[in-house]
């Protein structure tokens, strides 16, 4: 997805902002996530890295009407939706969502209680964003986040030279827990997001939205071409899913 032209990122926004979500994932899932997360606090303190448009942040209010959730994304756009559903639903003393740089957050170390991110820590290199979460956390307190991972060897070549594009350091689960465990966590739990997970909230929106742009676009080739590039990615999912997969991590600072 790291084509640089202008044209691309144009109607790759134009799909994508609209989504419920801009990755894999699922309520059910970050209710499972959550279950891992035996001992927190009854008021805890939330950061969702890397929230999108929010779909998850949203969840993660509903899930744990207590908490109180800072939200954070480099793409301002997505942050304005999310902002504009916060105050939709009221939801303004809760949620703080902000335009930033995970790599550099605006957040006190050892403040939070739960680091939450779906899909987003590789774009700072996992183990960077490993130890960065890490410091946020304040002992005993829980890191939740999403990654995606092969599941099996010899892929097709276009599923290897689509990931050589996106995440080209991607691993297996195991040097992902190695990671985890060398940021300095335990690891409490992990488990693969079901297929469900990639459909229902994200690659069929996706392919709903495609079509509408393919009307608003009949007479412009160039996007048209653009809307194709990016179907090939649900279309490369539903043949090859077997090949790589996202799983769900839940790791614990340890208290002392
Ligand atoms: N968590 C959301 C979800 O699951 O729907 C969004 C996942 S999307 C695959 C990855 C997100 O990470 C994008 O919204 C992108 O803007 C954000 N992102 C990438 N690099 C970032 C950075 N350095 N700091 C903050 N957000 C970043």
């Amino acid at each position: 997805m790291n084509q640089p032209h202008s044209r691309f990122w144009e109607i790759f926004f134009q799909v994508y902002e609209e989504l419920p979500r801009q990755g894999p994932g699922s309520r059910d899932c970050a209710s499972q996530a959550l279950s891992l997360c035996t001992h927190l606090p009854t008021n805890p303190t939330i950061l969702d890295l890397g929230c999108g448009v929010g779909g998850q942040t949203l969840h993660l209010a509903e899930l744990l009407p207590t908490a109180v959730i800072g939200a954070i994304d480099s793409h301002a756009p997505s942050v304005a939706r999310l902002q504009a559903k916060i105050e939709a639903r009221g939801l303004s003393e809760r949620i703080r969502a902000t335009v930033g740089d995970m790599s550099i957050p605006d957040v006190h170390n050892a403040s939070i209680d739960l680091v939450w991110s779906e899909g987003a820590l590789y774009n700072i290199g996992l183990p960077n964003a490993l130890r960065i979460c890490h410091d946020l956390l304040r002992p005993g307190g829980y890191l939740a986040f999403t990654d995606a991972v092969w599941r099996k060897e010899g892929p097709p070549p276009e599923v290897r030279d689509s990931f050589d594009l996106d995440y080209p350091e991607m691993g297996w689960v195991t040097h992902d827990i190695a990671a985890i465990q060398a940021a300095g966590f335990d690891l409490v739990g992990h488990f693969t997001l079901p297929d469900e997970a990639w459909w229902a909230d994200f690659y069929t929106p996706m392919m709903q939205r495609i079509t509408e742009l393919r009307t608003t676009y009949a007479e412009d080739g160039e996007a048209l071409a653009i809307l194709e590039e990016i179907a090939t990615e649900p279309a490369m999912h539903r043949e090859y899913a077997e090949y790589y997969a996202y799983e769900f991590f839940v790791a614990r600072r340890p208290s002392h």
